[in-house]
């Protein structure tokens, strides 16, 4: 069996089936074995594993994940790469494709469907231009996920990991590690992707939380955590009393009675401080 993550095979059925590359899909295949490998590898696929890839292209991670996992949903924005899948993946009957927008799709009902509610894997290599909204809505719609196996931009990838004090460290950072443990895999230089993007990437797991390390209200948590990073030159206490319904008083008792300094910055608090904060506002 051929696969497609060889360059020769990916041109040869590009050329085929006369198909062009549309840069507003942020469409870069993978064309090396080894970077799909470590995917495959990290996302630790079993035959019981029903798994979501986004954007699979012509193919070339579908192909083994049909092999590894029990069953395989695609969903793919071009309408013009579902008949090359039809093609590429042709030999495999556990797989199917949805030919819609990735943030249109209720994949709460997919994972309803086709796992009975049980937590999912989602593997991708990912559009760049919409890794952040993909990520955040798969969180916030509170999917049921076990993990989230993903190629991204390498400087995303490290955001992710960061915390207090890092000039990176931001709402994203704090989200993905209120669902999840973030490990690196690998880091992928552009020369494996036909075209070349400009940057280089990451694969990165997220190993969703089956409970969050913090306990509070999580609607506040991120009203919070988003007003204090929209104004992230501010001090928490200006950043706030724009950003949520508390007066500026409320504001000031809460960090006080949180035990922080008047001028801390949000880029200064971990999730527990945020988690903490909450606790104390919401009981103002
Ligand atoms: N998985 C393939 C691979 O590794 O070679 C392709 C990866 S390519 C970086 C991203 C894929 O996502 C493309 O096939 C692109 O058409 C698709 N895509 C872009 N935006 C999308 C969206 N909003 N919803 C679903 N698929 C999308």
């Amino acid at each position: 069996m051929a696969y497609l993550s060889n360059p020769t095979y990916t041109k040869a059925v590009l050329e085929a089936h006369g198909f062009s590359f549309q840069k507003k899909y942020g469409q870069n295949f993978l064309i090396d074995g080894n970077v799909l490998n470590s995917i495959i590898d990290a996302a630790g696929i079993t035959k019981d594993d029903f798994v979501l890839e986004i954007g699979p292209g012509i193919g070339t991670m579908t192909q083994r994940l049909c092999e590894e996992a029990r069953e395989v949903v695609a969903v793919e924005i071009d309408k013009t790469l579902i008949p090359i899948l039809d093609d590429t993946l042709s030999t495999y009957k556990n797989w199917s494709v949805i030919n819609q927008d990735i943030l249109k799709v209720d994949i709460n009902k997919l994972a309803l469907e086709k796992n009975g509610g049980k937590p999912i894997k989602v593997v991708a290599n990912l559009p760049y231009y919409i890794t952040t909204p993909i990520i955040m809505g798969l969180f916030e719609s509170h999917v049921p996920l076990e993990s989230i196996t993903i190629m991204i931009q390498k400087e995303v990838a490290d955001r992710m990991q960061e915390g207090p004090g890092s000039k990176e460290y931001g709402a994203l950072s704090l989200a993905v590690q209120y669902y999840s443990k973030p490990e690196i895999v690998c880091e992928v230089p552009p020369s494996c992707f036909m075209p070349q993007p400009k940057v280089s990437s990451t694969v990165i797991t997220l190993k969703c939380h089956n409970n969050p390390p913090v306990e509070c209200d999580e609607k506040l948590l991120f009203q919070i955590i988003r007003a204090s990073f929209n104004q992230r030159r501010k001090t928490l206490q200006n950043g706030l009393s724009n950003g949520l319904h508390y007066s500026k008083e409320q504001i000031a008792e809460a960090i006080e009675k949180a035990g922080f300094s008047p001028t801390i910055r949000g880029e200064a608090l971990s999730l527990e401080e945020f988690a903490k904060l909450t606790n104390v506002l919401k009981e103002l």
